[in-house]
């Protein structure tokens, strides 16, 4: 309770320091920029041109992740139209085709990497040499696990306890590798297929790390640092005239919201969200949300800005999110919120993938 409120005013008066259109970053998040992979993953190099020019003719302010967790960690105001560019992975088409376009228009990023894929040599990976010149050239390099495990699953026979040891000792051996190859300890995780819990985000927050998911809406002082929202750039979501609203989009001000968890125990698979909004610049009426594969869903409003949502069916197994946006009032972007589910199958086990 006391906790709570302290946080709360906090929020409060950093808005009331630098309003409200000052606290928003968009971090986007790409895989492959190529013409010859899974185009699930994949912008085309067209694209990326397309989308880097893009954010160069209309003033977006590209800033280094590790800036933007700074100020939101230390509620340090966030300049307008702030975006951050991240790639998972480390796939060679970032040496290759992403970083000389980047480079072009001075524009800072981040890769987040898995060491087992690099130690091993994986076909279409970038090495340890390659991150490192990339790495002097601007880019930061972050984690993503050692060998991009799916973290919240357990093996065989394993306890709690033995479980979250392993995702610690996963997590802080591959940031000390990272460290070691190429000099940059951010402690930044990007959860490997977006998938966390609350188990690994109080785990996380003991190290000091913060933790990005894969579940869209724009980044800001009201994120949770352990589950720092990104925008898929990818497929069906790489054409530059839906990206642009996303490119626009604001922090949504949730308050407080119940069901933060995203990995769903049996029985919870309607999950009920309730949040609770900083109402000052959004109009109730105003706010849709979205049930992955169940389409769209006017909010319950339990008061004046708490409202509730909850899927008409069970979630599928694997992942899934609810999605809820509002326009600002002044019509400067969409305000925008996601909150991402995992769940295993009837029988216990996970989906394979
Ligand atoms: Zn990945």
């Amino acid at each position: 309770m006391f906790k709570g409120a302290v946080i709360r005013l906090l929020v409060l008066l950093g808005c009331s320091v630098f309003g409200f259109s000052a606290h928003s970053a968009v971090i986007l998040q790409y895989h492959h920029v190529s013409e010859d992979t899974p185009a699930i993953t994949s912008v085309s190099p067209a694209q990326f041109s397309e989308q880097m020019e893009y954010l160069a003719e209309n003033d977006f302010i590209v800033t280094p992740l590790s800036e933007v967790v700074d100020a939101i960690k230390n509620k340090k105001p966030i300049p307008a139209k702030t975006i951050v560019i991240t790639f998972d992975d480390g796939y060679q088409s970032i040496a290759k085709t992403a970083h000389p376009i980047l480079k072009e228009y001075g524009f800072p990023y981040t890769v987040f990497v898995s060491v087992e894929p690099i130690q091993a040599k994986y076909r279409g990976m970038m090495s340890w040499d390659e991150l490192i010149r990339l790495s002097q050239e601007g880019a930061e390099i972050a984690n993503h696990s050692w060998g991009h495990e799916h973290l919240i699953r357990k093996l065989e026979g394993e306890s709690q306890a033995q479980w979250l040891a392993r995702i610690e000792d996963n997590i802080l051996k591959t940031e000390e590798e990272i460290s070691k190859a190429t000099g940059q300890s951010h402690k930044m995780l990007a959860y490997p297929y977006g998938e966390y819990n609350q188990e690994i985000e109080s785990m996380l927050s003991q190290h000091g790390f913060v933790g990005l998911g894969q579940q869209s809406g724009a980044a800001g002082i009201y994120s949770p640092l352990t589950a720092l929202p990104r925008f898929p750039v990818a497929g069906v979501y790489a054409k530059l005239s839906s990206l642009k609203v996303k490119m626009h989009s604001l922090n949504m001000p949730v308050l407080a919201q119940t069901h933060s968890d995203p990995e769903l125990k049996a029985g919870q698979w309607r999950p009920e969200l309730r949040v609770t909004l900083d109402m000052s610049d959004i109009y109730p009426h105003q706010i849709m949300c979205f049930i992955q594969g169940q389409g769209a869903k006017k909010p319950l409003w339990l008061s004046a800005n708490e409202f509730s949502i909850r899927a008409e069916f069970d979630l599928p197994a694997g992942r899934s999110r609810y999605n809820c946006t509002a326009p600002s009032k002044g019509g400067t972007g969409y305000y925008w919120f996601s909150q991402p589910w995992v769940r295993a199958k009837d029988d216990g086990t996970w989906i394979e993938e």
